[in-house]
Formats: structure tokens, C-alpha cells, sequence
């Protein structure tokens, strides 16, 4: 059965006040005009998939979202191009990960093309939100609550919603180009073997916000999370995955089950691969990112994810000690790689693999 979205539209903000907003995004906190929403009930299946004004939800205090955190979501963009097109990169990557992370929160799967069409429904409806400067893009957040009215925890909630909200978002290059400093968490884990780590869900977040204040504390930018067994291994970094290059090598922590498969993270081994690097998938252990770091043969580290893009991570601290990659300044391969992929999404490059959409 395909859905049928039905159409109420917003009163738009005054073109002057969307202009104003849209020169200096304040990212997550203004949103477009309208947004999505499609009901789930156990015995209904989806259904009501609705185009309407952005505005707030009325929910009774019982729904199971509010109580056992049963909620998943997405990250991702559209991009306004110089030829005035708007495009989304990966939507099917997003859409099938949103389906691995409502299986493991056993919830219901919305299918592919209802979740990109939803997208597109949203974009095309406020276009007019997707900001033209270079580097800015309007971020999209999908996300699915759980909404049957009961506290008692018997199993899954038999009530859903898929909602798609929007919100533009400035520039990543003035405060992407400078190296990040990072701190190993060695205090706190973000995942479990068997639990959660790799579903995008909101209570994977919840759990970081303490190790990511100590980081600040200590004068990092952000977290590193280990593996929560060893404790030896990298696992990702706050809310993006991280490449190591070895001169013309490239190597990503593997996808153990305590880390997220970043849609970045897979297109840069893609595209690495392309421009002719090796680029693998592997165990990266921390005593090995220290040593290799001080003897030069680790010469780049790199975060990537939506909303930074491609970062380089410059120094590093931990309790036992502080080090730097690469002179703590920005490598070739991570400025090429930004470079790139950057430019699959605003056209200047060529899209071979057929990512935008
Ligand atoms: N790890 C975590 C924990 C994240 O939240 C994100 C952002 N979704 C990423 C990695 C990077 O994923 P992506 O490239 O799909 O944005």
C-alpha cells in the first residue's frame, strides 16, 4: 500500500524575517514552516502521512516515549546548489539505517521510499529555507516516538510517530578547518556489547552528555569513545566516526556493534578508494595512535560525519598523557577528501557514485 500525503499548508514566515534568519543560522533552534508526520497503530499499520504547519505536539504524559526513551532518529542534509537545485546526498543510506535502528528498538520499519518521500515532500514545501551560501545547508531530522498512553512497561508501544522536521544551518569550513583537540574517555563508555551502540537512538545521546562536559573541562572539543570491552580500541568519536591515514593508507575503526555506520564514514572509504587510496576497515588501537603519532608514520586523523563534514583532529589528551598528529595542522588527505566530497554534493565535482539525490 503506498501512502498518501495530504497537504495543510503553513502561513510562511515574512519573506524579510526567513532572509534575516537565513544569514546567520542559529542551527537546531529555527525551523521551516511546515513538517512532517505519519501515524503507526498496531492494527493500522501506517497511516494520516501529512504535510503540515511546524508547531508544537500535544501528547499525553503517559506516552511510552516519555518514560522508556523507545525513539530513533536521523541526521542528514539538503544542499542548495549554485544552479539553484536542491539536492539531498544518500537519502536510501539514511532511510535504511533508520530501519536498523527501529529494528533494534523494536519498532516498526517505515518503508524506504515513504521515508525519502517524505523528505522530498518537506524540502520542496519549504525551499525556500534552503540557505544559497557555500556550505550552508538545510539539516533534516527525521525521528520516531513512541505514542501509546501507558507507563506499564509489557512491551513494545503499539502507537508510533514518524515525524520530519527542518532547520537551516550555517557553514562547517570557518570552524572545520581548524584541528580538534580530543579527549580519550576513559571515565565513561557510550555503548555495550549487545546494547545499543550502533542504533541512532535518543538515548545513546543522553548517556554522552557528562563524558563530553569532562572533555570541555579539560580543554577538548570533544570525546573519543573507546571500546567498551578492552578499552583499547577506538571506537568513534562524539557524533562522528575517525580515519587515520598512514601516508597514503586509510584506516576506520570496524563496525564492532558499539559504534554508528556513519554515511559519511562509508562514503569517504568509498571515495578514497577512488581517488586511489587504500582504505580499510580495522582495529585502531590507542597505544598504536600514540606511537604512531610521535614516530610520524601516523601523519592525518580525521572525524567525519553530517554536520562537520571532514574535520582533522590535531591533538589529543587522555589521563595518562597528550600527544599531536601531524603538528597538530590539517593534512592533504583530509583537505582532499573535503575537498571531494564537498563537491559531489554541490555539483563542482563529478557524482560517480550516484549518492546525490
Ligand atoms: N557517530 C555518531 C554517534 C553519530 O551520531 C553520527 C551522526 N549521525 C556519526 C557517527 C556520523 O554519521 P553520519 O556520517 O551518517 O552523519
Amino acid at each position: 500500500m503506498t501512502l498518501t500525503f495530504t497537504t495543510e499548508p503553513a502561513v510562511p514566515r515574512p519573506a524579510a524575517e526567513r532572509s534575516a534568519l537565513l544569514r546567520s543560522p542559529a542551527f537546531g533552534e529555527v525551523f521551516t514552516d511546515h513538517m512532517i508526520s505519519i501515524d503507526w497503530q498496531r492494527e493500522r499499520g501506517w497511516h494520516d502521512a501529512r504535510l503540515h504547519p511546524y508547531g508544537p505536539l500535544v501528547l499525553d504524559p503517559s506516552a511510552q516515549v516519555f518514560h522508556y526513551g523507545q525513539e530513533v532518529f536521523e541526521g542528514m542534509k539538503a544542499y542548495r546548489r549554485p544552479d539553484g537545485t536542491v539536492v539531498t546526498f544518500r537519502p536510501y543510506a539514511n532511510a535504511a539505517r533508520f530501519n536498523r535502528s527501529a529494528a533494534r528498538m523494536a519498532m516498526p520499519a517505515l518503508p524506504e521510499d515513504t521515508f525519502v518521500a517524505a523528505l522530498e515532500l518537506l524540502v520542496s514545501a519549504d525551499r525556500a529555507w534552503v540557505p544559497d551560501r557555500p556550505g550552508h545547508s538545510l539539516y533534516l531530522r527525521p525521528f520516531m516516538i513512541a505514542t501509546q498512553y501507558t507507563i506499564g512497561f509489557y512491551g513494545p508501544s503499539a502507537a508510533y510517530r514518524f515525524m520530519v522536521i527542518a532547520s537551516p544551518a550555517a557553514s562547517y569550513f570557518t570552524a572545520g578547518a581548524k584541528p580538534l583537540t580530543v579527549w580519550l574517555s576513559q571515565d565513561y563508555a557510550r555503548a555495550a556489547p549487545g546494547g545499543t551502540g550502533e542504533a541512532k537512538c535518543g538515548g545513546n545521546y543522553a548517556g554522552t552528555l557528562v563524558a563530553q562536559a569532562q572533555a570541555r573541562e579539560k580543554g577538548c572539543d570533544q570525546v573519543v569513545w573507546l571500546d567498551p570491552v578492552e578499552r583499547r580500541f577506538v571506537d568513534e568519536m562524539g557524533t562522528s566516526n575517525l580515519f587515520f591515514v598512514y601516508g597514503r593508507t586509510l584506516v576506520t575503526p570496524e563496525l564492532s556493534g558499539t559504534l554508528l555506520a556513519g554515511v559519511t564514514r562509508d562514503s569517504v572509504l568509498a571515495l578514497a578508494a577512488e581517488l586511489g587510496y587504500r582504505a580499510e576497515e580495522g582495529k585502531v588501537g590507542v597505544e598504536e595512535w600514540r606511537a604512531d603519532a610521535e614516530s610520524g608514520a601516523l601523519t592525518e586523523v580525521f572525524s567525519c560525519g553530517t554536520s562537520s563534514m571532514i574535520t582533522p583532529v590535531g591533538s589529543v589528551r587522555s589521563a595518562d598523557g597528550d600527544w599531536t598528529v601531524g603538528g597538530g595542522v590539517p593534512g592533504p588527505v583530509t583537505s582532499r577528501l573535503r575537498e571531494e566530497l564537498t563537491g559531489i554534493q554541490s555539483g563542482t565535482r563529478p557524482d560517480p557514485f550516484g549518492w546525490v539525490h
